[in-house]
């Protein structure tokens, strides 16, 4: 059976951490003399944040439970969900001795957090049309494998990944198996919320920064069983997510309709982006989308991007990653930054026609 001891790196079985003398009292009223802040406010401004954040941000995490369904005590909340990747890496991973697995191209961050952690990271490609390939993985996963991390939508392929390969590995896996949704708001498919109770070895990653429009404030959130959740908040920095984070999430939440809202919009001005895309002679194809961004394949990526960047259009050259040559990733914006998009695009396409006259 799953066994979560045996997978922590075993110094931290008895990991005593840091306790404030808030956690000790865990009242809302009272004189606090015990952590040393400024007792009259904030200089300047009226609102006052002189006063520590809560460490595990009780408040906002009943307001989470209830908008997804899960119980308090399995989430985990970070500054950002770059947090937790970090964070899960150094619980589980022995420096030098442990290894996770990913599947590129995808989301940069689990490499960087690998190597930041001096942990091995086995890749394995997804396959042509971009889904996992359940046999070479298996055939990868070794004895020291800690970690396997999914994205679904896949970031830069805008894809989900097949659900039945990814449950066939989390109920094959023996190490934790992290799901980053951080497109999930987007998605024409459930979230893998809903296996939790059943797969005690799985991680799901999803953030405020894409559909709720909050990448400025920095939260991001884990779910996962209690005992993973209890792991990451006795290594966490204890005040990881100030108060000005803590209440804007609390107010944001109570208008889940406009991000509702805005999530049609933007699916929609995808399907037309798509559409006035296709249309350029320049398009080789523009991949389907789970995402708020399109993966779009150009005859000459890096003259196209480097044509945009003069114009000051900013989107994502990806054509240095494997399987996406010549291909850029494209945020979906506002109808008119799309049109100023595609305007940029044929303007490109005219500067070639006018050289090739001359
Ligand atoms: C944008 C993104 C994130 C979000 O990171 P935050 O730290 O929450 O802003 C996570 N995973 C993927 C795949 C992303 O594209």
């Amino acid at each position: 059976m799953f066994d979560i001891k045996a997978l922590l790196r075993p110094h931290l079985l008895t990991l005593k951490p840091y306790s404030s003398a808030r956690d000790e009292y865990g009242g809302q009223e009272g004189l606090f003399l015990d952590a040393n802040e400024n007792p009259f406010g904030t200089p300047g401004i009226t609102e006052a944040f002189n006063r520590y954040p809560d460490p595990y941000q009780i408040e906002l995490k009943k307001a989470i439970a209830k908008v997804k369904g899960i119980a308090q005590n399995k989430i985990f909340l970070g500054n950002g969900s770059d947090e937790p990747i970090d964070l899960l890496i150094r619980s589980f991973c022995q420096p030098a001795v442990d290894k996770i697995l990913i599947l590129p191209p995808t989301y940069g961050m689990y490499e960087v957090s690998a190597h930041i952690n001096q942990v091995t990271l086995l890749e394995v490609s997804l396959t042509a049309d971009y889904q996992i390939n359940l046999p070479a993985v298996l055939a990868a996963i070794d004895a020291h494998t800690k970690m396997l991390f999914i994205c679904s939508p896949n970031n830069p392929t805008g894809n989900l990944m097949n659900r039945a390969s990814i449950l066939e590995l989390i109920n094959q896996f023996k190490g934790l198996v992290v799901i980053d949704e951080a497109y999930i708001d987007f998605a024409s498919e459930e979230s893998l919320l809903s296996e939790l109770d059943a797969h005690p070895n799985l991680v799901v990653l999803q953030t405020f920064s894409k559909a709720w429009g909050m990448a400025g404030l920095r939260l991001g959130m884990a779910f996962a069983s209690e005992a993973i959740i209890h792991i990451l908040n006795q290594v966490k920095a204890p005040y990881n997510i100030n108060s000005l984070t803590q209440k804007s999430a609390l107010k944001i939440l109570e208008y889940a309709e406009g991000k509702n809202q805005w999530v049609r919009e933007i699916l929609e001005n995808k399907e037309i982006l798509t559409k006035n895309l296709e249309k350029l002679d320049l398009v080789e194809k523009v991949f389907p989308s789970d995402a708020n961004f399109l993966l779009v394949k150009v005859k000459d990526a890096p003259s196209v991007f480097h044509y945009l960047i003069q114009e000051k259009v900013i989107v994502r050259d990806r054509s240095r990653v494997q399987l996406c040559d010549n291909s850029l990733r494209i945020t979906v914006g506002t109808p008119e930054e799309n049109f100023i998009l595609i305007q940029t695009l044929k303007d490109f396409s005219d500067s070639l026609t006018d050289n090739g006259n001359q």
